[in-house]
């Protein structure tokens, strides 16, 4: 039976970093709808153009639109095991649509490890982010510093700063985060699926909370 992780919590939370070390422990995929949307917009694709000025803006991507996305993702084989899922579901209609197509892949929501996080680390924590062009792997200024500045430790990439990590988008994301998808967390919590996970905490430590948590899934 595949396997499926869902990383819940506010932007800047972690969901990524962490996403990575899990998804590569655990022989998963990992699968982020944000990076999905990026590399659209990247190749400049139709999906790219459709949803270019909402990421910009920080706005959330229709339900049809994300849903019909993941669900391709979901599909390919390097995510026949299961996935560790990073940014999706953001919505309650999103949620139902997961919930609907795990179980026709024959699985289900196994965990939902929730990075709880204050909102005042939020923006220092996105306003300081720095992320590979090539391969994604994510810095900060100050948390996580790459050896050579500018440079990816992983593969000599070069940095960049995200166009909607800027102070003011920042906000708005934070707001539709509290808006839109904090519901989730009472609706995992309720699924008895749900595993609270102190984000304040360094991102070793963090790394710690969420393998003991998946340790445990039975
Ligand atoms: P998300 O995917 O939830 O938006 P990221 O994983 O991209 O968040 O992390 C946002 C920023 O905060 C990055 O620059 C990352 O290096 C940094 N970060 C992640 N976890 C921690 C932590 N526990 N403590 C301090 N900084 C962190
Ligand atoms: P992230 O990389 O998770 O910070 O997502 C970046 C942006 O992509 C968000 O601010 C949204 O505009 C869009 N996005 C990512 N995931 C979703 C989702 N599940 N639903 C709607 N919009 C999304």
């Amino acid at each position: 039976m595949p396997m499926y992780l869902v990383l819940i919590g506010p932007p800047g939370a972690g969901k990524g970093t962490q996403a990575k070390v899990l998804s590569e422990q655990k022989n998963l995929a990992h699968v982020s709808s944000g990076d999905l949307f990026r590399d659209n917009i990247k190749r400049q694709t139709e999906l790219g153009k459709q949803v270019e000025a909402i990421l910009k803006r920080g706005d959330l991507v229709p339900d049809d639109v994300t849903i019909a996305m993941v669900r391709d993702r979901l599909k390919q084989p390097d995510c026949a095991a299961g996935a560790v899922l990073d940014g999706f579901p953001r919505t309650p209609a999103q949620a139902a649509a997961l919930n609907k197509m795990l179980g026709e892949f024959g699985g289900k929501v196994n965990l939902v490890p929730y990075i709880n996080v204050s909102e005042k680390s939020l923006i220092e924590r996105l306003t300081g982010r720095w992320t590979c062009k090539s391969c994604g792997t994510v810095f900060h200024q100050k948390f996580n510093p790459p050896k050579v500045q500018g440079k990816c430790d992983k593969c000599g990439g070069e940095l960049a700063q995200r166009p909607d990590d800027q102070e003011e988008t920042v906000k708005n994301r934070i707001s539709k985060y509290l808006s839109e998808t904090s519901p989730l967390i009472e609706f995992y919590q309720k699924a008895g699926v749900m595993a609270e996970l102190d984000g304040e905490k360094k991102i070793e430590d963090v790394t710690k909370q969420l393998l003991a948590a998946v340790a445990k899934i039975r």
